[in-house]
């Protein structure tokens, strides 16, 4: 059983009403640890512990070399522990372990390096104003304290992606992992301070989503960057509009994959498929909408069936699994009832469509699920699922499926299979998705951003985006007369 607490000022401490919760193996059913359910006292101690980390001769004097070691420092103690982290998140989040272990700590220790690389390159400008005697620079200056909130899909990338470029840009954090899988996010923390971030720089509140929004609400916080679900990114727009908090939201998607007649068809199967069920389809840029030309529907259709009824599923913790648990009974709930509605407004149910019984039932297993002939105007092809159903929908021509692909309040990513050099390149910029995948799958590296249009929300992660993100920029006129 893990035991967990928050860590505030460089203390771990109970949350301060005594009170905790619980946190659950989604691969049995079964509590396998209880964290500290912190709320809004909380959350006020953490806001003022960073303040004071923020304003400490520690951080402000600690030069950019300097931080950029403290950050490389971290990515070592990543890769040092990343096999435990990894079965934790596995434990936690039912995660797949060659996920867990194969790409989300190598992304993270890689995150962490690669801001560390930044740390002493964040460059002003110099203005060519045309006042007389005069000289105008801009810096880029940090923001103070950043609240960081992450989702449960992938809770130790997401709080990298936002910890190690928050800490490159000199600012102090107070990080809200979701209540479904709190514990690697623990281990991040404890790392953060053994690498020898300063005290306060970096504090801890678990809890649930009243943590959240006492976070989104408290004035001395200068910046929330969220992932999760937009709705919860729209209350948090509203929530912050009191104090004009900087605000940024990584959020749903409804990814479409247009399949055009050219496509190698069978890449375009084994692509979409992973592309789908990546992390159980818990992905926000996981592929769930299937435009094929109909010309080769059936043919995708039947194939990508025979494919996804061939995915071992299993705990995460078996090296052979492809597909894991979902996170929690409510949301394997949420799953079997777009499936639910899927067949009551017409689809056709290609297979899946059943939770797993047998040895795995008390976990919350489903299985790959097909859909064909989805029509535009059904849930499955609108709402995000978040799970591993598949929708396919044929099209006849490019600009009809371009139009249906663009017909979602989601513009997270999108993808394209084609062997013809011209659709590859004039397809992708007719997308309304932040990013285009064309012939692969789902792909996120540090060095290239990552975020949404529309409704999957605003800013960018990754890259030299992230320190706009987490920046201001200040100029200074000096009078030279
Ligand atoms: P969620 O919105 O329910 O919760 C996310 C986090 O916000 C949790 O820590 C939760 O405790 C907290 N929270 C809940 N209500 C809050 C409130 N009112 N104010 C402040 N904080 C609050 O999302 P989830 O179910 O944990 O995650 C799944 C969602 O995340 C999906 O919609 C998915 O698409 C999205 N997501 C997006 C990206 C991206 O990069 N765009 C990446 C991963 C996940």
């Amino acid at each position: 059983m893990h035991t967990t607490q928050l860590l505030i000022a460089d203390e771990w401490v109970d949350a301060s009403s005594g009170a905790t919760a619980e946190t659950i193996n989604p691969a049995t059913g079964e509590t396998i640890g209880t964290f500290a359910d912190g709320g809004a006292a909380d959350v006020d101690a953490a806001v003022a512990a960073a303040r004071a980390g923020f304003e400490s001769d520690a951080w402000q004097s600690m030069t950019p070399d300097a931080r950029g070691r403290l950050l490389w420092r971290i990515a070592d103690l990543l890769e040092r522990d990343a096999e435990e982290i990894a079965a934790l998140e596995t434990l936690d989040q039912g995660q797949p372990t060659f996920i867990s272990s194969q790409i989300n700590l190598p992304l993270a220790a890689q995150v962490f390096r690669y801001y560390a690389g930044w740390a002493t390159k964040i460059e002003g400008k110099v203005s060519p104003v045309s006042i007389p005697g005069n000289l105008s620079y801009q810096r880029r200056v940090p923001l103070g304290v950043c609240g960081l909130i992450t989702p449960w899909n992938f809770p130790f990338a997401i709080a990298a992606w936002k910890l190690a470029p928050a800490l490159a840009t000199g600012n102090a954090v107070v990080l809200k992992p979701a209540e479904q899988t709190p514990l690697s996010t623990v281990r991040l923390v404890e790392i953060c301070r053994e690498a020898g971030v300063p005290p306060g720089v970096v504090n801890l509140v678990t809890g649930g989503p009243d943590a959240g929004r006492a976070l989104v609400a408290h004035p001395g916080v200068d910046k929330i960057s969220f992932t999760g679900s937009t709705a919860v990114g729209q209350e948090i727009v509203r929530a912050s509009a009191d104090d004009l908090k900087r605000v940024s939201l990584e959020l749903g998607g409804k990814a479409p994959s247009i399949i055009c007649p050219d496509a190698d068809l069978d890449a375009a199967v084994i692509g979409n498929l992973q592309g789908a069920v990546f992390n159980t389809g818990q992905a926000c840029g996981a592929y769930t909408r299937f435009f094929v030309h109909r010309s080769v529907a059936d043919e995708f259709t039947t194939k990508l069936a025979a494919a996804a009824d061939s995915l071992a599923i299993g705990p995460g913790q078996d090296p052979t699994t492809v597909v894991g648990p979902l996170v929690s009974a409510e949301h394997l709930d949420r799953v079997a009832s777009y499936v639910d509605s899927g067949r009551a407004e017409g689809a056709q149910l290609v297979t899946g469509g059943s939770r797993v019984d047998g040895e795995l039932a008390n976990g919350y297993f489903y299985r790959p699920t097909v859909f064909a002939d989805v029509r535009d105007e059904m849930a499955i092809a609108r709402e995000e699922i978040f799970g591993p159903v598949l929708a396919v929908m044929p099209y006849d021509d490019l600009d009809e499926a371009v139009a249906r692909a663009n017909g979602t309040e989601y513009g997270l990513a999108g993808v394209v299979w084609t062997k013809d050099l011209t659709t590859a390149h004039t397809l992708p910029p007719r997308l309304r998705a932040g990013t285009v995948f064309v012939n692969q799958l789902p792909l996120i590296d540090p060095g290239s951003p990552w975020g949404g249009f529309g409704m999957s929300g605003h800013g960018r992660e990754m890259g030299e985006y992230s320190i706009d993100e987490f920046t201001e920029t200040q100029t200074t006129f000096i009078n030279l007369a």
